[in-house]
Parts: structure tokens; sequence; C-alpha cells
């Protein structure tokens, strides 16, 4: 059993330090906002005062804050991991970010002697709830393999995809999946709707053919009841669409549709819905349709 620091305990960090916690690891929490703490506190974590505090005689670290600089700052400042955790410590980056700045703050960790994962994951908040998370890893084997008790306790397909920054590549990759398949079947379900047809019957056969998924299996409910509680913010979401457009470009690859459900997710912040869940695509087609 492990001692691990838990850096960010909003929608996805919360559950997945306490199932780190039920596993038997000594769980430290820090969160800016103390009170996210109190989850991890009842199922036996600790709630540190600072990241200073969590990380000083951590084993391994793990961070899920929502962007870039977010992480960075985790990392480097006065106060951060960096300064204040031990040489030899595992570092393990759960958050969504850039992968070049991931290649960068990995490079950083190395030189100042800590081990370093990108660990981006996928399955939502039901995801985190339910311990079965995808985790996307990139980095070292022999971390990956370090790491090992970790992710068994939050994830439940972990792969390693390749050196520092893969991580953050594939799962820049699912943002723009995901995103295409929401707007999909937003579009859907508006149309549904304007021939009067019975969605719940509708659902239920497409989503046994190929049209099923779990966008649809996780998201169509929401849709239909109108329910745009997060989840995933599409703030959040808004974040992943510049980053994998950002990349593409930077590759010289194109991407019509994530330029497409790009432009989209960012009228859905100008329309004040930033903060709803990504399944609040589905107003913007009813702004666009006329129909809400
Ligand atoms: P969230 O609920 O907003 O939680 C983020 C946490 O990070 C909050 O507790 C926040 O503290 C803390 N935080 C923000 N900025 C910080 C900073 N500069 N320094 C220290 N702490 C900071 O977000 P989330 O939904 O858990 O998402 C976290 C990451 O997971 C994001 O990269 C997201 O893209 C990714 N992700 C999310 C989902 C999902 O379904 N939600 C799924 C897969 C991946 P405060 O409470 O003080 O604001």
């Amino acid at each position: 059993m492990s001692t691990i620091a838990f850096i960010g305990l909003g929608i996805m960090g919360s559950p997945m330090a306490v199932h780190l916690a039920n596993a038997g690891h000594t769980v430290l929490g820090y969160n800016r906002s103390p009170e996210k703490a109190r989850p991890l506190v009842e199922a036996g974590g600790i709630a540190a005062a600072s990241i200073a505090e969590a990380v000083a005689g951590a084993d391994v670290v793990a961070i899920m804050v929502p962007d870039s600089p977010d992480v960075a700052q985790v990392l480097t400042a006065d106060d951060g991991v960096f300064a204040n955790a031990r040489p030899g410590t595992l570092i393990i980056d759960f958050s969504s970010i850039r992968p070049d700045v991931t290649v960068e703050l990995a490079g950083e960790a190395k030189e100042k002697g800590f081990r370093f994962l990108d660990a981006p994951v996928s399955g939502g908040e039901a995801g985190a709830i339910n311990a079965a998370l995808s985790i996307m890893v990139g980095g070292a084997r022999e971390d990956f393999d370090a790491a090992a008790e970790v992710f068994e306790a939050v994830g439940k397909t972990v792969v390693l995809v390749g050196p520092s920054g893969s991580g953050q590549t594939v799962k820049a990759a699912n943002q723009l999946i995901v995103a295409a398949n929401i707007q999909a079947l937003a579009e859907a379900i508006v149309f549904l709707e304007a021939y009067g047809v019975d969605t719940q019957a509708a659902l239920e056969v497409l989503g046994g053919g190929l049209a099923g998924s779990a966008v649809l299996n996780q998201k169509a409910a929401k849709m239909l009841g109108r329910e745009f509680a997060p989840g995933f913010r599409i703030d959040l979401h808004h974040k992943d669409l510049g980053i994998v457009t950002s990349a593409a470009r930077e590759a010289g690859v194109v991407i019509p549709l994530g330029a497409l459900v790009g432009q989209l997710m960012t009228s859905a912040r100008a329309n004040g819905d930033g903060s709803l869940d990504h399944s609040g695509l589905f107003r913007g087609v009813t702004r666009l349709s006329g129909t809400e």
C-alpha cells in the first residue's frame, strides 16, 4: 500500500481519491476550496491544508485539475509538487492537457529526479464513480508498471500508449470522437421530436444497432429530460477541442468535423452554457432549429 497525495478533488478527482482510500492506500487530498475534501475524509482519507503538506511524504502524487496552466502551477509553484515532494516520487497527471505542455513538464520532472506519467481518463463522472475509467498512459514502461495498483483502483481499461505526451494525444482524439458523437445524437433527437416519434422507443432500437454508443447510453436521457447538470462541463470540452484542433494543425492534418464541433462548442459557451454538461450541445441544436 502507498501513500498517495491527490491534488484536485473535483467531479473526477473526488471519487478517484475515494476509491484509492477504499483500496487501503493512505490518501492525503488537497483541494483549493477545502469543502470538496469531505467525501475523501469520510472514506478514511486526510484533508491536507496545502499541496506542500499533501506531497511531502508521498510515494505517488496524483493530479486532476482542469487545464495546462493549472497543472503547471500545481507542479512548479513555490508551494507546489516539484519544490516539496521527495526525489523519486511517481507523479501521475490524470488531467487532460496539451501534449506539448506535458512533454515539457515531464522533462522538467525527470531533470528534478521525479518519475512522471500522463494518464488522462475517459468514461465521464460515471466512470470515475464506478472505478471503470479508460486510462491512456504516456511514459516509461517501468513507471507504468509501478503505477499498477493506483490504476487498478480507479480504472478498467488501462493502456500504455507510448512515451510522455502520448496519453494526452490519445485523449485529444477521444474528445474529438465524443464531441462529434454528442452533436450527432443531439441532431438525431431534435429530428425525431420534429416528427413526433416515440423517442424512448427510437433510442432503444438505435442503441441496439450500429448507431449504439456509450454516448447514446449516457447522454440521451439528459437530452430527452433537458437536464444538463455536469458531468463534463462544456468549458472543459471547449478546452479539449482547442487542444485537438491546434495539435492537428501542428501535425498538418485536417479534422473538419473537429473544427465544426469546436465552433458549436464555442457557440454553446457564448450562449451562457459553459457550465452545463457537454450533452448541453443539444440546446445549440434547438436554438438553430427554433424548437425550444
Ligand atoms: P472540476 O470538477 O472543475 O475539478 C477540478 C478541480 O481542480 C477543482 O476541485 C478545482 O478546485 C481544482 N483546480 C482548478 N484549478 C486549480 C489550480 N490552478 N490549482 C489547484 N487546483 C485547481 O473538473 P473535472 O470535471 O473533475 O475535470 C478535471 C480534469 O479531468 C479536466 O482536465 C477534465 O478535462 C478531465 N476529465 C473530466 C471528465 C468529466 O466527465 N468531468 C472526464 C474525463 C476527463 P476548486 O474546487 O477550488 O475550483
